[in-house]
């Protein structure tokens, strides 16, 4: 698999578009939405202005469908970890080689694109039911991009996640939202993504909005799948996890599932792991690989944050 999953240098002024897809590598969803959506492009002749280029993340623990080899890609963009890195002969794991290649695509592509706004978008899917929601920095929760991709937004997850993209990102000119599409593997993830990409490159004016691209209303897609959950989330509680916690979640949790102030939401090798607030599971952790054993979460306001 290349890295650049496709480039287009639009034929006017626009916006800097990054698409990323894969920066877990058992989350092929995004990659494949970006694939599709290059190739409606190309079919269609959709007019595209500024910039929009499609990455792949992890390239090496996709070739192995596994979140990653030896570290989190999505947990080490930090300055003196990027400073590591950039002493090239210190590439002693495999997630070195990865973030050194991303961090120079994306930076290189920022230096050229002088005026317009620069949005990342990194999509991502998760291992537990009803996982599709928006990831931004807390002030951008009324941006119309956000606004269009009518998910739920999380207004302060990437406080509690040390070294995300996202963050790295937004400190650097970006506009930079997380998207989760759904669970992984699924079918549902891809068509979502594929969604929330057309809606942000309508929102962003890469493209016209009555460009003629497909039969299927993209805006619907997403109005649908976001039926019934909330507008606006925060967390009230993050279970951070030890590698040797021997944790387990409890099966059957979805993400925005009620919960009560001392169920038992899951076991480590102390015991019963109880919620300590009632509020929404978010992000039960499904899979043997990450130290965020669950979030709890609550609606709020939808103005509180604008
Ligand atoms: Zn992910």
């Amino acid at each position: 698999m290349n890295r650049v999953l496709g480039v287009i240098e639009g034929s006017g002024p626009g916006p800097l578009n990054i698409l990323l897809g894969g920066i877990h590598g058992n989350e092929s969803a995004g990659i494949k939405a970006i694939n599709q959506v290059f190739q409606e492009i190309k079919t269609h002749k959709v007019q595209v202005k500024g910039t929009l280029i499609g990455i792949a993340g992890n390239l090496q623990a996709l070739l192995k469908n596994q979140r990653f080899i030896d570290y989190d890609l999505n947990r080490c963009w930090l300055e003196e970890k990027m400073a590591q890195v950039y002493r090239k002969e210190q590439h002693a794991q495999a997630e070195d080689i990865e973030l050194f290649a991303l961090h120079e695509l994306i930076i290189s592509y920022r230096n050229k694109h002088k005026r317009g706004e620069k949005i990342i978008m990194d999509l991502h899917t998760t291992s537990s039911e009803k996982g599709n929601f928006v990831v931004i920095p807390q002030n951008e929760a009324r941006h119309p991009i956000v606004r269009a991709l009518k998910q739920p937004v999380v207004v302060d997850l990437h406080q509690y996640l040390k070294g995300t993209m996202l963050r790295y990102f937004m400190d650097r000119g970006f506009l930079a939202l997380a998207f989760e599409g759904g669970m992984i593997g699924s079918q549902e993830a891809i068509e979502l993504h594929a969604a929330g990409i057309w809606e942000l490159l309508q929102a962003s004016g890469s493209i016209s909005t009555n460009t003629e691209k497909s039969s299927l209303s993209e805006s619907e897609i997403l109005e649908e799948y976001a039926r019934n959950l909330p507008d606006f989330i925060k967390v009230l509680y993050h279970h951070w996890i030890e590698d040797d916690d021997e944790f387990v979640m409890q099966p059957g949790y979805e993400n925005f599932q009620a919960v009560t102030k001392g169920e038992i939401v899951a076991h480590d090798k102390h015991g019963a792991v109880q919620a300590p607030v009632t509020g929404m599971m978010f992000l039960p952790l499904y899979q043997n690989a990450g130290n965020d054993g669950f979030f709890i979460v609550e609606e709020i306001p939808v103005m509180e944050h604008s």
